[in-house]
This record gives structure tokens, C-alpha cells and sequence, in this order.
């Protein structure tokens, strides 16, 4: 059985092992897998495992000795997935394993904003603190959570993670989910307009495209800090850098952009007020590790016969 992985340099820059994928067959990694070459690595292979590369419809068809689709993530629009069911090929995904990681990364980002810790370091460092008059400074205006209000738009797993911590520094949690219940579930309106933070936790489709559009930061709080450790399209940028350029919202912090890796010319870049980090939020080697061993299970299972974490659309 040989079994393909075209792009598992992120999963694993080197910090992890793929010896239990090896156990399970002839097995080869690439690092990374440009779309031209993509046909020629599938060809031959019953098992691929890809976390970006795309595996299209034409690449499907033609790929007749595959039996086996493994998604390295939660999200699987790079696989055609309608197009493999027609062929009668599994594609499977890993649907938790960041969650924690997500969740800690909303505040790692969010306490930043807050204390600016890296900023402090560097003067202190620099000598700011020896030389000063006072026993203490801060360049920034300094935020304390206690009191504030969270709102979180997608009240799933993510959500839900991000809602426990937030309740842990003392805020108060209001979320929009259309298919959630509970005492925390509010109006979008309301969510965006009583918020002094608002984190995005809904996955991207048609209907949560550009949610948070000129309308929505027109009626957030100048205030508001905005989140997204989702995905990138949620947000219209444009409407996002008119309203950090502004101030009509106090910052955004962002580890998710529309077009990753980030555009040199992007309008997000460059901006005070808006925090990027580059999609690292699931990247914890714990959670890598998480994703590595249910990877492995999935194609356990498919071998057995009894696929798991299957995608059925
Ligand atoms: P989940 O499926 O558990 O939760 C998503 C929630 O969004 C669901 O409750 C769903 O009802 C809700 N939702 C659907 N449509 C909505 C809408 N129109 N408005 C508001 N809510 C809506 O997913 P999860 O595990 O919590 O993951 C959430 C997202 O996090 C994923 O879709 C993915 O894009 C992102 N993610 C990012 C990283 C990263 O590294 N930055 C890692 C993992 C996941």
C-alpha cells in the first residue's frame, strides 16, 4: 500500500515522527507539493494525506489507483469532496484537535493588546526602566479583562474553549451561533454592538463571508477589539483597515488573512492597531502531535475497513 503525504512540513518540521504512518505501508513525505506536481505524486498511491495541497476534481479523475483522502486538518475545502464520494474514495478530516490551542492563542493575542508585554520588554532591555524617574512606566494605556464583555460569533467547540477562559479572567460571555442554545446566546446585533471584545469562531461559508463587513464595524464600540483565529475571509479587509485607520474600533488581532501567506502590498500590514501573527494558532507541538496520532488512526481505521472521521457531504 503506499501512501503519500504531500505537504507535511508544517504538521511536522521536525519536531515530530511519522514512524507509526510508516508501520501502515510504503510511505513517502514531501515537504510541499506545487500544483504541477501534484498528479505526478498522487499517481500510484491508495493513500494521500494533504493539508493544503489541492486535490481537485480533474486530479481525482485521474488519479485511478487512489482509494484514500486524508485531510491534516479541520477544514477540508481544498478536496473535492463530492467528486471523491462519486469515485468511491474515502476523504477523512481531524475535527478537534486544536481546539485548546485555538482558545489559548484568542488570549495570548488578546493579552498582548492589553499589557504589551513585548513592547515593555524591549524598553526595559533598551535601558527605559534604569533611567526612569518613577519606580514603573507603560507606553500604552494598560486593560484589565474583569468586567469586560466577550462576544463570540460561533458557539462550537473553538467558541465554547474561548468562553471557559474568558469566564476564568471574570468577563462576561455573550455569543451569535444560529444553531446554538444556551443563556449566553444573543442577536448578532446585539453581540457586536455590546461587546468590548469580539472573537470569531464560525467556520467560513457562504452565509459567514465577510460577517464582519462596514455595517457590523459600524456598530461595534470604539472600543472593540476584533479577533479572528477562524479564517481570514470572514473579515472584509478594506472595510477592516478604513476602521482601524480611523479608530471607529480600538484594534484588531489576526491570525487568519483572506490570502495566506500575507501579500507584501496587504492594507492590514503596517497598522498600529492591528496585531497579525501567521496562522500559527493551531501549531502548538502538543496539538500537531494530536493531529499526527488521529491522522494516523483515520488510516487504521480506513485499512480495517471501518473508516472513521469520515466526510460525508
Ligand atoms: P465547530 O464546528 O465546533 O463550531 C463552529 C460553530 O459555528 C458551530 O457551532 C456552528 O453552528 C457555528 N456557525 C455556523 N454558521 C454560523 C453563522 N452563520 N454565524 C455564527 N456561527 C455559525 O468548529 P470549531 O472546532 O469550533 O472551529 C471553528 C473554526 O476555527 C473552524 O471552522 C476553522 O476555520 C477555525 N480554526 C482555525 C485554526 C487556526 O489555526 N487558526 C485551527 C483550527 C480551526
Amino acid at each position: 500500500m503506499k501512501i503519500v503525504v504531500l505537504d507535511g512540513y508544517t504538521e511536522n518540521p521536525g519536531d515530530l515522527s511519522w514512524d507509526a504512518l510508516s508501520r501502515l505501508g510504503e510511505l513517502t513525505v514531501y515537504d510541499r507539493t506545487a500544483p504541477e506536481d501534484t498528479f505526478e505524486r498522487v499517481n500510484g498511491a491508495q493513500i494521500v494525506l494533504t493539508n493544503k495541497t489541492v486535490l481537485n476534481a480533474q486530479l481525482i479523475d485521474a488519479a485511478s489507483s487512489l482509494r484514500y483522502i486524508g485531510v491534516l486538518a479541520t477544514g477540508y475545502n481544498v478536496v473535492d469532496v463530492c467528486r471523491a464520494k462519486q469515485k468511491g474514495i474515502i476523504v477523512t478530516n481531524v475535527p478537534t484537535y486544536g481546539t485548546t490551542a485555538v482558545a489559548q492563542h484568542v488570549f495570548a493575542m488578546l493579552l498582548e493588546i492589553c499589557h504589551h508585554v513585548a513592547h515593555h520588554n524591549d524598553a526595559v532591555q533598551q535601558g527605559r526602566w534604569t533611567s526612569c524617574q518613577d519606580f514603573c512606566f507603560w507606553d500604552y494605556p494598560l486593560i484589565e479583562l474583569s468586567g469586560k464583555t466577550m462576544g463570540i460569533i460561533g458557539f462550537g467547540r473553538i467558541g465554547r474553549a474561548v468562553a471557559k477562559i474568558a469566564e476564568a479572567f471574570g468577563m462576561r460571555v455573550l455569543a451569535y451561533d444560529p444553531c446554538q442554545t444556551g443563556p449566553e446566546m444573543r442577536k448578532l446585533d446585539e453581540v457586536l454592538r455590546l461587546s468590548d471584545v469580539i472573537s470569531l469562531h464560525c467556520p467560513l461559508l457562504d452565509s459567514t463571508q465577510r460577517i464582519i463587513n462596514e455595517e457590523a464595524l459600524s456598530k461595534m464600540k470604539p472600543t472593540a477589539i476584533l479577533i479572528n483565529t477562524s479564517r481570514g475571509a470572514l473579515i472584509d479587509d478594506e472595510a477592516l483597515c478604513m476602521a482601524l485607520k480611523t479608530h471607529r474600533i480600538q484594534a484588531a488581532l489576526l491570525d487568519v488573512i483572506s490570502t495566506e501567506p500575507i501579500p507584501a502590498n496587504h492594507p492590514l500590514l503596517g497598522l498600529e492597531n492591528c496585531l497579525i501573527t501567521p496562522h500559527i494558532a493551531w501549531a502548538p507541538k502538543e496539538s500537531r502531535q494530536r493531529l499526527m496520532d488521529v491522522a494516523v488512526s483515520n488510516v487504521q481505521a480506513f485499512l480495517a475497513g471501518k473508516p472513521i472521521n469520515q466526510i460525508k457531504q
